[in-house]
């Protein structure tokens, strides 16, 4: 990457293409006159001499004052690509990356992937032409794998801070050791008003800069009573306002915390106008379009286009958004005068004593609460509805959210930086340090997959397991693969598993679908059924018909398909071999064992199964392989677990308990049981604890010599 001498870049705007050059023309002004209203454009100057002077600098600014779209757009006409380098710009979520580098390049007037670009996970749209790249913090932390010293980069702004994401903190610990040896390097560290004292002292005083900003006053209405359904809550609020205020007062935005409760929010408003709509109208049937209203969903795993319909404008309309956290900071939607706020977040907890990360969903900070009222004041006063009592705002909601480093597994984390060198993570530089327990746990687990080895060093399956962006059950059912000649099918598999659902299941239309879903059952197997998936679409020639026909999510297996081609690239450019099993599927079972050794379970009872490790009862999910095909296999491992009502395990596959022996033999005694015949039963080896104690004291031992 770069530019070549004498090709540096110009600050001539090119229209985005020649048949929208007269649109773009008019809307391009436009743009210009919004970016220069916008409060971070006021104090451009000022901005831009502060960064010259320093080399770290914290920015402040309310949400919607232009952070993340002009301040990159700044550095860039302040010269700092001239000389062939890099701005980098990270955001805590792939939505955001993708969203605000979609904004920027048009604001900028090029295509996306050209001088503006992104890159998330799996997808890359940058080019070599490219200045101002916007990326997901866990893509800056992969790159430091290739370049220990990020060369190409003379800026990074770390955006969105506040959000204390994993990859956010562990950047700010590589960040402060390796400005000192980059001193041309400036890094901005940008956020909403919370943490930005603790960000500029961890930084040893760097100066903050606030961004003057206007807002509005928002009046705030607790509910009276604690509220039994949020989803239901939430349905008459918005219709009740939607019905009493005229359209032109302004926009609806409201906070929920996932795709399932956003889906059911959007219908059941949409059911109960229409309801309304038909008795007002003293009609039977009822009308199926709703004419002034447009109710809009976001949430991550929506595709891009219909993502990016929520910036649109509404006219005759009032536009009610329903989103996931993403609208709190990261996204600002204009026009938003009302907000309904559920008072809960999805979050990721990590229980280290039964080693388990599950997506909980648990009420929000104030911190939280706040910004989400805030939203409703950002073009006049405005009101914000909270579906939660006033006491349990004072009594039951931390001031702040948990950073993820508190919060979450840190096998992966571990993994990367001691790739990266660093060893030992409790004299890691951290703004709050994990609780000890998670990193003994984390340490634990790698060194059972393989990773580590007794004195805690990464071993040559652990470093190439490093250098894959997966987790580190999925990178070592790849590696074992690879090795028992089935890398080819775990391809497919394991790209498989990187992306959204791929069965469709369209509410009214569920029988059918579930019929078509079981024609590529594997009985024994969820992950083969995925294989079988995907190998009768390449069969048909990849065509997006057939997906149709099949209740499949062409979209899905679509980028399923180009994670493999990444994957295997990757595979090939560290020579490690791509093999097929062909018919033989016994051995990539056994592959899949290999990395899921620890999440394993036995059948007790009818239907339930018993988690190994920790004697949590289990239940196999409907949507799955096994389920109603027959008996159910006696041993099974699982990819995921989904804590709802009941335990349910989801992408499920049969296997021999002697594997398991195999595989998870730090956590697996064999006996031979009496009461019943011959049957190898596998238990929580007795010894676990006292394994464990000795490998982490051998590991703490090891990393206390090193240190001396
Ligand atoms: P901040 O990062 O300070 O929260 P942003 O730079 O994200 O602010 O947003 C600045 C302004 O740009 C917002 O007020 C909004 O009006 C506008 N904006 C941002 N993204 C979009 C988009 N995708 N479509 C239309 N307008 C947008
Ligand atoms: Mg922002």
């Amino acid at each position: 990457m770069g530019i070549k001498e004498g090709q540096v870049s110009s600050n001539i705007q090119k229209p985005i293409n020649q048949n929208q050059e007269h649109a773009t023309a008019a809307s391009f002004a436009e743009i210009q006159r919004m970016r220069k209203s916008l409060p971070a454009y006021k104090v451009r100057s000022e901005l831009l001499q502060i960064i010259r002077d320093h080399q770290v600098v914290i920015i402040i600014g309310e949400t919607g004052s232009g952070k993340t779209t002009q301040l990159a757009q700044f550095l860039k006409e302040d010269g700092y690509c001239n000389d062939g380098h890099l701005i980098g710009c990270t955001q805590p979520r792939r939505v955001a990356a993708m969203s605000v580098a979609t904004r920027v390049a048009l604001e900028v007037g090029v295509e996306i992937g050209d001088e503006v670009g992104y890159s998330i996970r799996f997808e890359d749209k940058t080019s070599w032409r490219t200045k101002i790249k916007f990326m997901t913090d866990g893509i800056l932390l992969r790159e430091f794998v290739t370049s220990k010293m990020l060369e190409k980069y003379n800026c990074i702004i770390m955006d969105e801070a506040h959000e204390r994401s994993l990859s956010t903190d562990i950047l700010f610990g590589i960040f402060k050791n390796l400005l000192s040896s980059r001193k041309d390097l400036k890094l901005i560290v940008t956020s909403a008003t919370m943490n930005a004292n603790r960000f500029s002292q961890f930084f040893g005083g760097a100066p903050m800069f606030t961004i003057p900003g206007r807002t509005h006053p928002v009046q705030i209405v607790f509910s009276r009573q604690p509220v039994s359904d949020y989803v239901e809550s939430t349905i008459l609020q918005a219709s009740k306002l939607h019905l009493s205020n005229p359209i032109e007062s302004g926009d609806i935005l409201i906070f929920m915390t996932g795709q399932e409760d956003i889906e059911a929010t959007c219908e059941g408003l949409k059911e109960r106008l229409i309801d309304i709509n038909s008795k007002k109208k003293n009609r039977n049937s009822a009308d199926s379009e709703l004419s002034d209203i447009e109710i809009l969903p976001i949430y991550s795993a929506l595709p891009a286009d219909v993502q990016n319909k929520v910036f649109e404008p509404t006219p005759n309309k009032r536009k009610v958004v329903v989103a996931t956290n993403i609208a709190e900071t990261s996204l600002t939607i204009d026009g938003i005068k009302f907000v309904i706020d559920c008072g809960y977040v999805k979050l990721k907890v990590y229980n280290p004593q039964i080693g388990l990360d599950s997506l909980q969903i648990v009420p929000i900070s104030m911190a939280s609460a706040n910004q989400r009222s805030g939203r409703a004041g950002r073009t006049g006063p405005g009101v914000a509805y909270r579906l939660f009592t006033e006491d349990s705002y004072f009594d039951d909601m931390y001031v702040q959210t948990i950073p993820e480093i508190q919060r979450t597994n840190l096998s992966n984390t571990i993994l990367l930086l001691r790739h990266l060198g660093v060893r030992d993570l409790m004299a890691f530089p951290l703004i709050d340090p994990p609780p000890e327990q998670s990193i003994i746990s984390s340490l634990f687990d790698l060194w059972t997959v393989g990773a580590l080895d007794n004195f805690g060093a990464l071993t040559k399956l652990g470093i190439q397991m490093a250098s894959f962006p997966l987790q580190p059950s999925l990178s070592k059912m790849l590696l074992i693969a690879s090795q028992s000649g089935c890398s080819e099918e775990m391809l497919t598999i394991v790209s498989m598993l990187s992306v959204p659902q791929v069965f469709y299941r369209p509410r009214e239309r569920e029988e059918e679908s579930d019929q078509a879903r079981t024609r590529f059952f594997v009985p024994e197997s969820d992950h083969l059924t995925l294989l079988n998936v995907y190998a009768q679409w390449k069969a048909n020639s990849y065509s997006a018909g057939w997906c149709k026909r099949n209740f499949l999510q062409y979209k899905s297996l679509q980028r399923a398909k180009s994670i493999r081609v990444q994957l295997s690239a990757l595979m090939q450019k560290k020579s490690i071999s791509i093999v097929s099993s062909g018919t033989d599927w016994d051995v990539i079972r056994k592959c899949i064992c290999s990395g899921s050794a620890d999440q394993a379970a036995r059948l007790s009872g009818l239907n339930k199964y018993v988690q190994l490790r920790n004697g949590l009862e289990l239940r196999v999910h409907p949507a799955s392989a096994l389920f109603g095909a027959g008996d159910l296999p006696s041993y099974v491992v699982y990819h995921e677990m989904l804590l709802t009502s009941n335990e349910y395990i989801n992408v499920v596959t049969a296997v021999d308990p002697l594997w398991l022996m195999n595989y998870g033999v730090v956590y697996y005694n064999a006996s031979r049981r009496v009461d019943e015949e011959e049957d190898v039963g596998l238990y929580a080896a007795e010894s676990k604890q006292h394994l464990k104690d000795e490998v982490d004291v051998s590991i703490e031992q090891a990393m206390m010599k090193k240190e001396l």
